[in-house]
C-alpha cells in the first residue's frame, strides 16, 4: 500500500467523531493492508515504532522537526517557528508549507508504508556524532518526496501524535470485524449464539430479521474481540497479533504465547472498604503488604534480564542493581515474575516515600542515585517458569513457587504475608503495615488465577483510609481544560475538565471539573502540555456534559481526591436517564504514568459510589 493511500485513511479517521464509524472505517484499513505491511500500519496507528515495550523513538525532537520543515521546504526555521505558534500542531505546519514549497527536489520517489516506517525505525537506531545530521537528512528527504497530506503525518509520527484518537480497544474491534466470516464457520458458535439471542427475545418483543442479524453480529465480533484480547494479555504486542491473524486466522492466536522478553499485562486490584467484607468475598485468604512504590515485571531468559513497568514500558536500564540481584538471587533459566520496587533505607531498614522512590524512575545519573537511594524489590507473583505456564495455578502454588524460587540476599525477598479468615488479624496486619510505612493491604484470593490484564475480586485492596474522605483517590483523564481567570491569567489555565474511562464503550466520559490542588508549577506543566494537543472540536472517543474552553485528546491523566461521589445531573460518566456521577470537592494530587485506557473506570466509579460512607478502618 502507498503512504498516501494510509495518509488518506488516517485523514478520514481523524475527522471522525463516532467511535463505530471509525472501527468501521479502521477494519476496511486492516482488511486491505497485506501481511508484509499490517504491522507497521497497526504500530502506526498506535502512535509507535514498533510493540510498546521495545519504545523504539526516532529521536527527531521538535526542534529538530522544525529544521527539517524549514529545510525541506525552503523556508526559515523562524518562519516555521512562528506558523507552529499559530496553528499549534507541527503536522498542520508541515502539511501548509509542503503546499506551497519554494523548492522541488530533484528526485522524489512514491513512498510506500515501509519506506516510511523503515525510514523512522532506521533515524531511532542512529546515536553519537553526526547523528542529528543524518536523522535530518532522512526526515526531509522523505518530506521532498511527500505530498501534503503525506507531509502532515511524516511530521507527527516521530512525535507520537498522530491524532486518530483510537485506543487499543478500538484496533482490536476493527481487526475482530474481520474475522466474523471465518468465526461463523464453526456451527457450534453458531448455535449458541443463536440460542442466547432466543433466551433474549423470550422476554423481549419480536424483532425484525434485520435487527437479529445485526444483534448476531455484534455478539459474534465481541466474541472475537474476547479472543485478540486474551491474547493481547499474554503477549502484548498488536502488531505481531495482527500479522498472525493475517497468515493463518483465527487459530495463528493459539502461536502467540507467553514469551520471556514480550510483557504480560498486569492483573489489578479492586476494592473493598473493610477486612470483614473482603473475607465474606473471597474466605480464607493470603493477605500482603501493600507497597507503595513501582510495579516491576521481571523477565529472565539465562543471564539477560528485562524490566517492564506496570504500563509494559522497557525500565531495563534504570535498574542496574536489580538486573545483578535477578541473576544472582532468582533460580530459574526462564522466568517472569512481578514484584513492587521500594527505596528502603539501608541503615534502619525503613521505607521512604513515593515521592523519594520515584526518583529513581530516571534517564541520567542512574549508578549514582542507585548508590543515594537503593532500592529493595518485594516479589509478588511468578508466571512463567522454566517453559510451564504458572498463570493458570491457583495462587497459593505461585506463592510457594516464589518463595522456594528466591535465594536468600539483600534485594529481593517475597512480600510480608500472612494466611488468614479473621478479619481481626487482617486489621492487625493492616495497621502494622501502615505504621511501618506502607499503603496498606491486598488481600488475594489462593485458589485464583492470574487474570491478566483484568480488575477482578482475585486481588482486593484496602489502603490506608482519610477519615471523612473517598476511601481512595482516582485517576482521571484531562479531555479539556479552562483558561486562566483572575490570578491564574498569567499560567493561561484555571482549571481541567476531566473524564472516567468507559471500558465497554471504550469512551472517555466526564466527571469532574478540577481547579483546585494545582501549585503554580502544574499550572505551568499543565499548560506546557495542554495547549500542544488542544482541539477546537470535542475529539472521538470524549462525551461530556460540560463544553470548556478547549478540547484536549484523551492523553494525560491525573491522581485526584475527592470528598465523595455524588450523583450528578451534568456530567456523564455512569449517566442513565440523565444522571451520571461527578466527584465533589476535587482536587488534583499529581500527574500519573498511565495509560487513559488505564484510568479508574466508570464502573469502578459505581463500585465506589456505591460503597462509600462504609469505612470501617479509620487513619492509623
Ligand atoms: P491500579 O494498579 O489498581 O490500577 P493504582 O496504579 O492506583 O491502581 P493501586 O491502587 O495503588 O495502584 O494498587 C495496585 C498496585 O499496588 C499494583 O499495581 C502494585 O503496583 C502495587 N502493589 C504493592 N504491593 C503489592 C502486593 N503485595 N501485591 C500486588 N500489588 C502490590
Amino acid at each position: 500500500m502507498d503512504f498516501s493511500e494510509l495518509a488518506d485513511y488516517f485523514d478520514k479517521i481523524e475527522n471522525i467523531s463516532s467511535r463505530l464509524e471509525m472501527t468501521v472505517i479502521l477494519a476496511e484499513l486492516f482488511e486491505k493492508a497485506k501481511k508484509e505491511e499490517i504491522k507497521h500500519i497497526i504500530y502506526l496507528s498506535q502512535g509507535i515504532l514498533g510493540p510498546n515495550h521495545i519504545a523504539l523513538e526516532a529521536g527527531l525532537g521538535e526542534g529538530l522537526i522544525e529544521q527539517g520543515l524549514a529545510k525541506a521546504n525552503g523556508y526559515s526555521k523562524e518562519e516555521i517557528k512562528k506558523s507552529y505558534k499559530e496553528l499549534g500542531d507541527l503536522g498542520l505546519v508541515s502539511e501548509k508549507y509542503s503546499k506551497k514549497k519554494k523548492q522541488q527536489a530533484l528526485f522524489s520517489e512514491k513512498l510506500s508504508i515501509k519506506k516510511v516506517f523503515e525510514n523512522f525505525v532506521k533515524m531511532s537506531n542512529l546515536e553519537g556524532k553526526g547523528s542529528q545530521e543524518s536523522k535530518l537528512k532522512m526526515f526531509a528527504e522523505l518530506l521532498n518526496s511527500a505530498s501534503p497530506k503525506e507531509a502532515k503525518y511524516i511530521a507527527r509520527i516521530p512525535l507520537g501524535n498522530l491524532r486518530l484518537g483510537a485506543g487499543d480497544p478500538t484496533l482490536m474491534d476493527s481487526l475482530a470485524t474481520n474475522y466474523l466470516s471465518e468465526f461463523i464457520k464453526n456451527k457450534k458458535i453458531v448455535k449458541e449464539i443463536e440460542a442466547e439471542l432466543k433466551e433474549k427475545k423470550a422476554g423481549g418483543t419480536r424483532k425484525s430479521e434485520e435487527k437479529r442479524k445485526e444483534e448476531f453480529e455484534r455478539k459474534a465480533k465481541a466474541r472475537i474481540r474476547v479472543m485478540i484480547e486474551t491474547r493481547f494479555n499474554i503477549h502484548s504486542d498488536l502488531g505481531a497479533i495482527a500479522e498472525k491473524l493475517k497468515e493463518k486466522g483465527l487459530k495463528g492466536l493459539n502461536d502467540l504465547q507467553i514469551t520471556p522478553g514480550t510483557p504480560i499485562r498486569p492483573t489489578l486490584a479492586e476494592r473493598l472498604p473493610t477486612a470483614k467484607e473482603i473475607i465474606e468475598k473471597i474466605g480464607k485468604c493470603v493477605v500482603e503488604a501493600k507497597y507503595d512504590g513501582f510495579r516491576l515485571q521481571v523477565h529472565k531468559k539465562g543471564n539477560e534480564v528485562t524490566i517492564f513497568s506496570r504500563q509494559s514500558e522497557n525500565m531495563t536500564d534504570m535498574f542496574p542493581d536489580i538486573i545483578k540481584a535477578v541473576r544472582e538471587q532468582i533460580k530459574g533459566n526462564e522466568v517472569i515474575f512481578e514484584g513492587e520496587a521500594l527505596a528502603v533505607n539501608e541503615i534502619t531498614q525503613e521505607y521512604f516515600p513515593f515521592q523519594v522512590t520515584i526518583q529513581r524512575r530516571r534517564k541520567y545519573d542512574i549508578e549514582k542515585k542507585a548508590i543515594e537511594f537503593p532500592l529493595k524489590l518485594f516479589v509478588f507473583d511468578i508466571m512463567f517458569f522454566n517453559g510451564t505456564n504458572w498463570m493458570e495455578k491457583p495462587f497459593i502454588e505461585r506463592r510457594k513457587k516464589l518463595e522456594s524460587m528466591i535465594t536468600k540476599g539483600p534485594l529481593i525477598e517475597p512480600t510480608k504475608s500472612i494466611f488468614t479468615e479473621n478479619p481481626e488479624e487482617i486489621e492487625k496486619f493492616f495497621l502494622e503495615n501502615v505504621e511501618s510505612g506502607l499503603e496498606g493491604i491486598i488481600a488475594k484470593d489462593p485458589k485464583a488465577e492470574y487474570i491478566a490484564g483484568a480488575r477482578k475480586y482475585s486481588w482486593i485492596k484496602l489502603k490506608r483510609s482519610y477519615k471523612g474522605e473517598l476511601n481512595d483517590s482516582v485517576d482521571v483523564t484531562i479531555i479539556g481544560y479552562f483558561e486562566g481567570k483572575g490570578k491564574r491569567t498569567q499560567f493561561g489555565i484555571g482549571g481541567v475538565l476531566t473524564a472516567a474511562y468507559d471500558s465497554e464503550t471504550d469512551s472517555f466520559k466526564s466527571i469532574a471539573k478540577i481547579g483546585t490542588g494545582m501549585t503554580e508549577e502544574i499550572l505551568k506543566e499543565l499548560e506546557a502540555k495542554l495547549s500542544k494537543i488542544k482541539e477546537k472540536n470535542k475529539p472521538a472517543r470524549v462525551e461530556s456534559g460540560i463544553e470548556p474552553d478547549f478540547w484536549v485528546k484523551p492523553e494525560y491523566v491525573i491522581e485526584v481526591r475527592a470528598d465523595e461521589i455524588t450523583k450528578s445531573p451534568t456530567h456523564l460518566a455512569g449517566n442513565e436517564n440523565g444522571q451520571g456521577y461527578a466527584l465533589r470537592f476535587p482536587r488534583m494530587i499529581k500527574f500519573r504514568e498511565k495509560k487513559p485506557e488505564e484510568s479508574t473506570t466508570v464502573k469502578e466509579i459505581i463500585q465506589m459510589f456505591e460503597k462509600q460512607g462504609n469505612v470501617a478502618l479509620k487513619d492509623a
